[in-house]
């Protein structure tokens, strides 16, 4: 496939450019690449090393994203190229994410965005997933497979970790349905030490995904010893009931991976401790991640306390919600339920 030039950069001067795709703001010297590694300055063009380049393609439930409010039960098609713009110590897809550094040639299945479109619709996905790595990163695949898809009666969904500009999200949301942004932890020097970002414009695109009404779900691996202090939990769930008490948010069980393998899994116990402090700050949906059979893996009405949807893992065996309502009391649940 052809090289493609990137969106959403700058000719500086001395055949320099600026990329603005993310909040690092690289600024990328002739022949050089931008922190993630897949974004080349060529002669003074900034290109994509990634357009068309799939490294991973599958059919997922959408309660694996996870995304617990939108469209319950269905297929989403999940898509991934190499690379990453943060370098997570803790990265449960390093072999793919941080592959662009680790090897100079870019890896991946040539895939056209109508191909990834003919694969959602014959798997009858009712959306395509930008995932896995990151999908700032690969944002012109993204954002070109994103509007074709919509034309065909299809949804997107970004899982990220909430690094892209605004200038990326007043382009993409118009195609934009939903999203899974990771909130990994409440204090900047964990974003600058343990994933190699800053905290300030995660928050910001949390904010702004709201405001430009994209249905937002957040998830936080909580990892003993380094983002699971009471206080900072507390930090973390009041942000997000200040910003909307709809927000689901996702506490997920940390396994031992990538560079920290020296870090034990965390205790279920600290996972409903940080439910409770989620509850407790006015949070209306709060769940357990990667403990099947959890009890915080069902979604119960926030009005009257019933059993909505009943889940074990990623499967869905039960949904109640009937109109986007509880059965019992009529409440309005937050989501997309059709
Ligand atoms: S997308 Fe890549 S090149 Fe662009 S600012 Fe972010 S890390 Fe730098």
């Amino acid at each position: 496939m052809a090289m493609k030039e990137a969106y959403l950069y700058e000719k500086k001067e001395h055949e320099r450019v600026r990329c603005f795709l993310c909040s690092h703001h690289c600024l990328i010297g002739e022949g050089k690449r931008g922190i993630c590694g897949v974004r080349e300055n060529r002669l003074g063009t900034l290109v994509s090393l990634v357009y068309g380049k799939v490294i991973a393609r599958n059919v997922d439930p959408i309660e694996k994203k996870p995304l617990f409010h939108f469209l319950p039960g269905s297929n989403s098609f999940s898509i991934a190229t190499v690379g990453c713009n943060f370098k997570c110590r803790f990265c449960q897809n390093a072999d793919i994410s941080q592959m662009s550094y680790d090897q100079d040639r870019i890896r991946g299945e040539e895939m056209t965005p109508s191909m990834i479109i003919e694969d959602a619709l014959s798997s009858r996905s009712a959306t395509i997933a930008y995932t896995y790595t990151e999908p700032t990163i690969y944002y012109e695949l993204a954002h070109d497979t994103a509007r074709l898809a919509v034309t065909k009666g299809i949804k997107n969904i970004f899982v990220s970790n909430g690094y892209m500009t605004e200038e990326c999200l007043t382009d993409i949301h118009p195609d934009l349905h939903g999203a899974n942004i990771d909130l990994k932890s409440y204090n900047d020097k964990f974003y600058q030490e343990q994933c190699g970002a800053r905290l300030a414009p995660v928050l910001k695109t949390l904010e702004l995904m709201k405001k430009m009404g994209v249905w937002l779900e957040v998830t936080t691996l909580l990892i003993p010893g380094l983002n699971d202090s009471t206080k900072e939990l507390k930090g973390l769930a009041k942000f997000l009931a200040d910003l909307d008490p709809d927000i689901p948010w996702h506490i997920s069980r940390f396994h031992p991976t990538y560079r920290l393998k020296d870090v034990s899994p965390t205790p279920p116990e600290s996972i409903h401790r940080a439910n409770e402090i989620g509850y407790e700050a006015g949070l209306k949906y709060v769940y357990s991640g990667n403990i099947p059979g959890d009890k915080g893996e069902k979604t119960f009405c926030h009005g009257c306390g019933e059993l909505l949807i009943d889940r074990f893992g990623f499967n869905v065996s039960k949904n109640r919600i009937v109109n986007g309502r509880c059965p019992g009391c009529q409440e309005a649940i937050p989501g997309v339920w059709a």
